[in-house]
């Protein structure tokens, strides 16, 4: 990718990340021309430039917007979603404290485009530097007439406002987030209807993620087919990908959809710790994603579709790196703890589903197991896939499935082991 494609221009905070800065980097340069496209231009625009949503579901963000009805009486919101909860990703915090006024500019025009004039970030409760950044940048917006009555002269009118979550998980699936807003537990709504029908305040919304907005002034500005034409068909744009784990200089980084997974972390990370031979797996796109081991991790791109290919995702591109240092069921069995804790409760598979697989993982790190265990645990997970209201079930079934898919032997020599050493 060249260096004049990418989007975030201060992703590492060595720039000024107020006004003036983000004017110095393109920000807010002619927002209002944007805006004077019109609402079925932008929303063609962005559809026509391939923009899949950035928060882990990959589904394409101008259909989204095209599913909004024509403005009634009802008001109309756009809901920003910060709340990044999936372990392995730091991505829209960085855009959040280093590049607001990209995340604001965006939410104008995507506002403008949905027909909303009250726009909600919900940002996740920990992120206190975020939120507060965030607000400053609202400040600096509202005051120089970038956002409020009129925003940038464009005729258009929007508040926008920080809201910030309490801390939990499944706040970040976008029903969920809608209920806490409302200020009630949040707990995911059973779907149909929608959020563009019925979303907030039972009002037709659109909840995107950070990323996703802040791309889309860059696209309208210079146009669906620059977008489109960076990566691989279906699987367009540029995308920040977190780099984590055990590798000699984890990072944030802006690359082409599409890039291998090797290169990435070569080229950006400093490489795997020890050198690429000492890799033993990588989860590519955040916790909830299937565990990859090294032979596909050698030749797999990033990107929806290539992931999908091998069982797994790019999700929210967190990539966890493990070296063979790594108790890979030890790590898998960590996430089972994890969405066992955050699990909302409301149904029956995911409650009783997660803490059981808790359970059965915490006993195959000691081995204190029947081989037997290993098909049943199989055939738990595909009891909780798709038979849940939200995609946590899938986020708690699909690593258990990977270590099984991938690492079968490692859990029956564990057993084994353990079998040895009891008899
Ligand atoms: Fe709640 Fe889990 Fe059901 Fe989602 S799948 S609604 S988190 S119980």
């Amino acid at each position: 990718m060249q260096d004049s494609d990418r989007i975030f221009t201060n992703l590492h905070g060595f720039h000024d990340w107020r006004l003036a800065g983000a004017c110095a980097r393109g920000v807010w340069s002619n927002t209002r021309d944007l805006i004077a496209l019109g609402r079925g231009r932008i929303i063609a625009e962005v559809r026509d430039s391939g923009l899949r949503g950035r928060g882990g579901a990959g589904f394409s963000t101008g259909m989204k917007w095209g599913f909004m009805p024509q403005l009634g009486e009802r008001p109309h919101y756009l809901v920003i979603n910060a709340d990044e909860g999936e372990p392995g990703t730091c991505k829209d915090r960085d855009i959040m404290r280093f590049d607001p006024h990209r995340l604001l500019e965006g939410a104008l025009c995507a506002s403008f485009a949905v027909g909303a004039h009250v726009c909600y970030i919900y940002v996740r409760g920990e992120f206190v530097n975020e939120a507060k950044a965030l607000q400053a940048a609202i400040d600096e917006a509202v005051e120089a007439r970038l956002l409020g009555p009129n925003a940038c002269g464009s005729g258009w009118d929007l508040d926008v406002y920080v809201h910030r979550g309490a801390g939990a998980y499944i706040c970040g699936e976008e029903s969920a987030l809608i209920e806490s807003l409302e200020g009630k537990k949040g707990q995911p709504r059973n779907k149909p209807p929608f959020p563009a029908n019925i979303g907030l305040y039972a009002c037709p919304t659109i909840v995107n993620n950070v990323e996703t907005i802040a791309v889309v002034p860059e696209i309208l500005r210079r146009g669906h087919a620059w977008f489109a034409g960076i990566g691989r068909e279906k699987n367009t744009g540029t995308k920040i990908f977190c780099i984590s784990g055990h590798v000699n200089a984890p990072c944030n980084v802006e690359d082409a959809m599409g890039v291998p997974l090797k290169e990435l972390i070569e080229k950006h990370a400093g490489g795997v710790r020890g050198g690429w031979d000492h890799l033993l797996a990588v989860i590519p796109g955040g916790s909830s994603t299937p565990v990859l081991p090294r032979e596909i991790c050698d030749t797999v791109r990033m990107d929806f579709d290539s992931l999908r290919a091998v069982q797994s995702g790019l999700g929210t591109a967190g990539v966890i790196v493990m070296d063979k240092s790594t108790d890979i069921i030890a790590a898998i069995a960590r996430l089972s703890a994890f969405y066992k804790h955050e699990s909302c409760g409301q149904c029956t598979p995911c409650r009783e589903g997660t803490g059981w697989l808790m359970r059965v993982m915490g006993r195959m790190v000691a081995g204190r197991a029947e081989l037997r265990e290993i098909d049943m645990l199989l055939d738990v997970t595909k009891e909780i896939e798709g038979h849940t209201i939200c995609a946590l079930g899938e986020a708690a079934a699909w690593p258990v499935q990977g270590l099984i898919r991938h690492f079968r032997p490692v859990l029956e020599e564990r057993i084994l082991q353990y079998r040895k050493r009891a008899a």
